[in-house]
């Protein structure tokens, strides 16, 4: 960004404090008239800041200028209609910046700690790199290139690495707009040959602002279950099970190849962040408040708007979703049958033929040893066992949905959230089976 706006005679400064001492800093130094910023649907410690600021800057007469985020509408109470301004939002021409040339020379303004300055530079290379040229290049080689198999390969954890978008992390970080994306697929020359692909990414586009939305209108699920009725669920917080989850070391190859690679890169695709969210609050039992922020912070493009819905949709607690329970055996037969991206991140595996590669707990001890891969020495012995476990949830749930008023308050945050589209499952009993995945 700073070597576009070089031309300008301009730059961008950033600081590290809280907010509400910026900006008395600041205003110690300089005249302020106005603030311009985007509206953030943000979480409840970034509204408080907010409402602070809000009254930081009443109180000294600055106006606070914050313009549309997106498709995303601010002070709306239901989505009645929201779909067709979406559409419109997405086709208006894109804002062009245009800034004047400041005469005089730039403030260097220098609050950064040098730990945040180290930690800066050490990013890690197997990160996606950051800024807003990346996402264009991305953009484009969505579009030539990488695009073509996005449906075919969406659901698997290798080849999604190289066929989905990939433009989360410069969406979340304000380096491109939901907009821009929009308009550069759909325009692309190669969107008639690649229609089913291409309108795949513009569905999941719509989807996000969707979220996002729906966040924007209710920030408290955050902290609470859209359906209150399952704040009643008694989740368990073992904490071995947390940190086996979150170091990837559960005995079960999908999930442990899934989260390492999670930690190391910051991104998997939709199913395996899913998958790795069933596991955690169906087979394991474990609250989703908590290791729903565990698993943000390694997301290089989280956002709290798809996070928390998806975190909720994934652990069955919103009443307006099917329930969801993915086997993870399944998923890895399913999307990584010869076992290729398990054993590039669990080497332990790495001798296993496509028989054990997703259940290693089949190995007998001879089988283990001419393997070298000793269950409980090499590789944990699984934590848990999916099929107990997921009787356990299923039981347990089913005790929410008989409770009486649980229909009534599912109705409600249908009302309030659920799409708009005609044919979609509405709140009745069959949103109250269990699907298995
Ligand atoms: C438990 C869980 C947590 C998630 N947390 C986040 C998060 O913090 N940040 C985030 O950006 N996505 C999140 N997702 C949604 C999805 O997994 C990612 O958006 C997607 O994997 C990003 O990769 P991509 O850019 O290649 O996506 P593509 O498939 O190329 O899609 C393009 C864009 O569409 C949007 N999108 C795609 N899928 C979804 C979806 N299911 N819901 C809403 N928007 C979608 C994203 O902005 C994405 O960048 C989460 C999903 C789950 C199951």
């Amino acid at each position: 960004m700073n070597d576009g706006l070089k031309k300008y005679n301009r730059s961008v400064c950033i600081y590290e404090k809280e907010a509400i001492d910026t900006f008395k800093d600041l205003m110690s130094k300089h005249t302020i008239n106005t603030v311009y910023s985007y509206q953030e649907s943000g979480i409840g410690i970034t509204y408080e800041r907010d409402k602070k600021l809000k009254s930081l800057f009443n109180r000294n007469h600055i106006k606070w200028c914050e313009y549309q985020r997106d498709g995303i509408v601010r002070g709306i109470t239901n989505r009645n209609g929201w779909d067709k301004k979406w559409f419109a939002t997405m086709n208006e021409d894109p804002i062009h910046n245009k800034y004047s040339k400041l005469s005089g020379s730039v403030k260097n303004h220098n609050y950064l700690s040098k730990s945040l300055i180290n930690k800066l530079e050490d990013y890690s290379t197997e990160f996606q790199s950051p800024g807003e040229i990346e996402g264009h290049k991305l953009l484009n080689s969505f579009a030539e290139i990488r695009g073509k198999n996005y449906s075919k390969y969406i659901s698997k954890p290798a080849e999604s690495r190289i066929s989905c978008g990939r433009i989360s992390p410069y969406l979340a970080w304000g380096n491109i707009s939901v907009k821009q994306a929009y308009q550069y697929i759909k325009n692309h020359p190669n969107y008639n040959t690649n229609k089913r692909s291409f309108n795949g990414i513009l569905t999941r586009l719509k989807w996000r602002d969707h979220f996002i939305q729906k966040f924007e209108m209710e920030w408290q699920i955050e902290t609470r279950c859209a359906n209150k009725g399952f704040e009643t669920l008694r989740r368990r917080s073992d904490s071995d099970h947390i940190k086996a989850w979150m170091e990837g070391r559960t005995g079960v190859p999908m999930v442990d190849a899934n989260m390492r690679c999670l930690i190391k890169t910051g991104w998997i695709n939709f199913r395996m962040r899913a998958m790795l969210v069933s596991f955690a609050s169906y087979d394991l039992w474990l609250d989703w408040k908590n290791t729903g922020n565990l698993l943000a912070k390694l997301f290089t493009d989280y956002e709290p708007g798809i996070h928390y819905s998806q975190l909720q949709m994934q652990s069955g607690v919103t009443g307006i979703n099917t329930f969801r329970i993915y086997n993870p055996v399944k998923q890895s037969i399913e999307h990584d049958n010869n076992g290729t991206f398990i054993k590039k991140w669990v080497p332990e595996l790495k001798n296993l033929d496509s028989s054990f590669i997703h259940e290693p707990w089949k190995m007998d001890p001879t089988t283990q040893k001419n393997n070298n891969c000793i269950l409980g020495k090499d590789y944990p012995n699984r934590i848990v066992i999916h099929e107990e476990a997921i009787k356990f949830a299923r039981n347990e749930i089913k005790k929410v949905l008989k409770t009486d008023n649980y229909y009534e308050t599912s109705k409600k945050v249908f009302l309030k959230h659920g799409s708009r589209k005609r044919n979609t499952t509405r709140v009745n009993k069959k949103s109250k089976q269990l699907s298995l995945f």
